[in-house]
């Protein structure tokens, strides 16, 4: 991979941070060292954070890189071709964090589109586009962003990625989570005569257990370019859920009851100190002591909107019942029970009640509509799906009372692999409205609608539209209305699919209500 002399050049280029220049005009790496793309995340009206991450071969260990710390340049320009340089600077990648660059820029205007790029010695990155956030103190007319996740390499193309990178006027994308599956390439699914055919695409290597697994899962994920697209075209506000560590993980409980806490949490920490590696998030999200205290977080839209995104996993209480889709049973109604955290549950309360912006916005993982899952005639009683917060009645009751009287909440959320759009209840009072995006490629082609879906809609009320096809949303949002575009794929097991707009949904300001068009 490397020859004797280049490591020796990358070794002596240790102490030259700080004075690159003389390492700057060759090229150590027999590979392309930003394989792996660029994006950037978290904006804020003064930055964003632009990343990338040094691979110039993914799929070897450490990336193809030798273990010594490097310094990466990078700009920021206000045109894209970078002919006016508004912030430039050094970063450091460090073999620590498997190379990865995380710079947080600040001392830009609000609410424009940049554009950024690094280099390393005579290699240059892909060039990316950033968009500043409005100030908190501005009445921006309008604003439209993305929402999108659940990306099963195995399942599907990621053509939805490079449909979602052309969507223009996005001000971010948000993204709840399964950005990865930590499986190891699954048997065969089998079609509808019960003859076996093969996965779409095949993940390499094992179940992801510790830190090189994971790392190697995300390579693999970026290796695809309509994915790179979508990063290098948006800014991007990540989440995570469940597959960037384990299938319904919660808290230090392992999704199968298979290990110990203290045990898990060592797998736990793998999955992510990956994704922090991975994502364009800013340090207060780096993992410490095993865990991520700051994922939930908020962003402001001047006085349109405000954006909690919600942390559904770290600080929940085990799912009841074993976990699953099962029917009633007593620990539902546990007292105890929690999804999120305390302070954060505070910490959002204090935020839906303030009463600063328009439009609040909860962008969240779990389905927090309540949902009689039946789905064929034979099941007698309702059932739950145990791992959303249908399952953790008590704090949902708490939390639907608090939107009382604001008439003003929408929440977004992922997991399901399915488009829902529905109302959410306090007593029986509608107080806000659910959209859940479907996902990129998670599940296959799909159909219209999953067999089954008449019963859905049938025994529940709440429920007013499903869709099971791939895509993602685009939210449309000005202070009279908020209206979801649910756009989905003709097919993502070949290459080349369409998108199209299978619904558009509005809700009008000040009622809690959905108008399909
Ligand atoms: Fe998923
Ligand atoms: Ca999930």
């Amino acid at each position: 991979m490397f020859t004797r002399r280049q490591l020796l050049t990358v070794a002596s280029a240790t102490p030259l941070i700080g004075a690159p220049a003389i390492v700057r005009a060759q090229s150590w790496f027999a590979g392309y060292p930003f394989a792996l793309g660029v994006t950037s995340g978290d904006p804020a009206p003064d930055g964003f954070v632009i990343w990338t991450k040094l691979a110039p071969k993914p799929f070897e260990a450490h990336g193809g890189m030798p273990m010594v710390a490097l310094p990466v340049a990078w700009e920021v320009a206000s045109d894209d071709r970078f002919k006016t340089i508004v912030a430039k600077g050094e970063a450091t990648a460090r073999p620590e964090l498997g190379h990865s660059v995380h710079v947080e820029v600040t001392g830009l205007q609000p609410d424009r589109p940049y554009w950024y790029r690094f280099t390393l010695g005579s290699d240059r990155s892909m060039r990316g586009r950033a968009r500043t956030l409005p100030l908190a103190s501005a009445s921006p007319p309008r604003l439209k962003f993305g929402v999108a996740g659940c990306q099963n390499y195995e399942d599907g193309y990621f053509t939805a990625f490079r449909h979602l990178a052309k969507e223009d006027d996005l001000a971010f994308v948000y993204h709840y989570g399964d950005f990865i599956y930590e499986y190891k390439q699954r048997g065969p699914d089998y079609d509808k005569d019960g003859l076996p055919v093969d996965q779409v695409r095949h993940h390499v290597g094992q179940d992801c257990f510790d830190l090189a697994d994971y790392r190697l899962r995300y390579a693999q994920y970026l290796s695809d370019y309509d994915l790179q697209a979508a990063r290098a075209q948006h800014s991007w506000f990540p989440t995570f859920d469940d597959h960037e560590i384990q299938n319904n993980w919660v808290g230090d409980i392992d999704g199968r009851d298979q290990s110990p806490a203290e045990i898990f949490r060592l797998r736990r920490q793998a999955g992510l100190q990956a994704w922090y590696e991975y994502m364009p998030v800013r340090a207060a999200m780096l993992p410490r002591n095993g865990i991520i205290t700051d994922m939930y977080r908020e962003a402001r839209f001047g006085d349109l909107l405000a954006v909690d995104f919600l942390d559904t996993r770290s600080f929940r209480s085990d799912q009841p019942c074993g976990d699953g889709f099962k029917p009633y049973c007593a620990a539902m109604d546990d007292a105890k029970a929690q999804i999120l955290s305390p302070e954060e549950e505070g910490w959002l309360t204090r935020n839906l009640t303030r009463g600063k912006t328009q439009w609040n916005c909860l962008a969240q993982q779990v389905m927090m509509m309540s949902l009689d899952r039946r789905r064929y005639a034979d099941e007698k009683e309702p059932i739950y799906n145990m791992d959303t917060w249908a399952a953790y009645r008590v704090p949902r009751d708490r939390l639907l009372a608090k939107m009382r009287g604001l008439d003003n909440v929408v929440v977004l959320t992922g997991d399901e692999h399915q488009n829902y759009a529905g109302l959410l209840e306090s007593g029986d009072k509608p107080v806000a409205v659910e959209f859940v995006s479907t996902s990129i490629s998670s599940g296959g082609d799909g159909s219209d609608l999953r067999a089954g879906s008449d019963m859905l809609l049938r025994d529940n009320s709440q429920l007013k539209f499903i869709n099971d096809q791939r895509g993602y949303l685009v939210c449309d949002v000005t202070p009279d209305a908020w209206t979801t575009q649910f756009r989905v794929m003709d097919r993502v097991s070949s290459a080349g699919g369409s998108i199209a707009t299978r619904a558009s949904i509005t809700v009008p300001h000040g009622q809690p209500s959905l108008i399909i068009a």
